[in-house]
């Protein structure tokens, strides 16, 4: 495997980063996830976007132009010679003293690993997943940004430890205020009477590009979209759920803290949101050729 780091494609064993990293000694630093079907990525420059804004949002400067990103990003999908995969875009603060200060550290290193990643179990996609509350919370946007896509998961890998334990592949994040926010990875969707409703991102959810894609897919599918503060009694009477992510992509969910949700199968409309959502990955984004 082939991976971009900091200017060069190095093989794997290469790929190394100094244990003065901050991005390994204080989980500073911004990444991405990204998808690629078909020998094209999906959505490339929207996620380049978000980067950019969760490096600005942290004061993390950039040496390298967006354009030079995406095009870095083409050149590592291509090098791997992948058809369809999953891209990781990680920039750390750099090397610095063993200070938390990011004014110490040199230069941001930036790395690009593509390869595959299969999140769930097909039978999850077909039949549903299970999932729990999680005791842990999602920090308050005063304390850690929601929109920011940084590398600091401390909290989601905890309430991801807790849908483990419970028996379940993800868990429900709530806010300080006890309202969804979304899950450890994914974002949350319901359909209650033909509506499509979501988290509010002010209310603790990541800004996801899939969740975009989602929104925009409602509006061709004619389905009413409705953004709101959320709680778990929407969840347990809604009549569908869903979760969606890069890597997820779209899963159906079938219960929460064993509790069925609608009839506890993938239903009709999340159903065409997969296949909307299919669709239209496999027909578009930046070629690598
Ligand atoms: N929420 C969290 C906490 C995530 O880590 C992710 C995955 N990036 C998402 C939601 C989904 O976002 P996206 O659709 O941009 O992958």
């Amino acid at each position: 495997m082939k991976i971009w780091l900091d200017g060069k494609l190095v093989e794997e064993s290469e790929a190394k980063l100094s244990v003065f990293d901050h991005g390994i000694l204080y989980g500073d630093g911004v990444f991405e996830g990204i998808r690629f079907y078909n020998r094209r990525i999906f959505r490339l420059e929207e996620h380049i976007e978000r980067l950019f804004d969760s490096a600005k949002a942290i004061v993390l400067n950039l040496p390298w132009t967006k354009e030079e990103v995406c095009q870095y990003t083409i050149d590592t999908v291509r090098a791997n010679g992948l058809d369809d995969g999953y891209i990781r875009l990680v920039i750390t603060r750099g090397s610095g003293g063993l200070g938390l200060s990011p004014y110490l550290c040199e230069k941001p290193s930036m790395f690009i690993i593509a390869s595959t990643i299969k999140l769930y179990p097909q039978e999850h996609y077909d039949n549903g997943l299970t999932l729990i509350t999680c005791a842990t919370r999602r920090p308050a946007p005063a304390a850690l940004m929601p929109q920011v896509k940084s590398l600091n998961y401390l909290n989601n890998v905890m309430a991801k430890v807790e849908a483990i334990q419970a028996g379940a592949l993800e868990g429900v994040m709530l806010n300080e205020q006890g309202n969804v926010a979304e899950c450890t990875g994914d974002n949350i969707f319901l359909i209650k009477d033909g509506k499509l409703i979501t988290p509010l991102v002010s209310d603790g959810a990541l800004d996801g590009i899939t969740r975009r894609v989602i929104l925009e897919l409602a509006d061709q599918l004619e389905v009413p979209v409705v953004e709101r503060t959320m709680n778990r009694y929407d969840i347990f009477t809604a009549d569908e759920c869903f979760l969606t992510g890069t890597a997820a992509e779209v899963i159906p969910v079938k219960s929460l803290d064993r509790r069925e949700i609608g009839d506890g199968k993938p239903g009709e409309v999340t159903q065409r949101f997969i296949s909307a959502f299919r669709e239209l990955a496999e027909s578009t984004g930046a070629s690598i050729d």
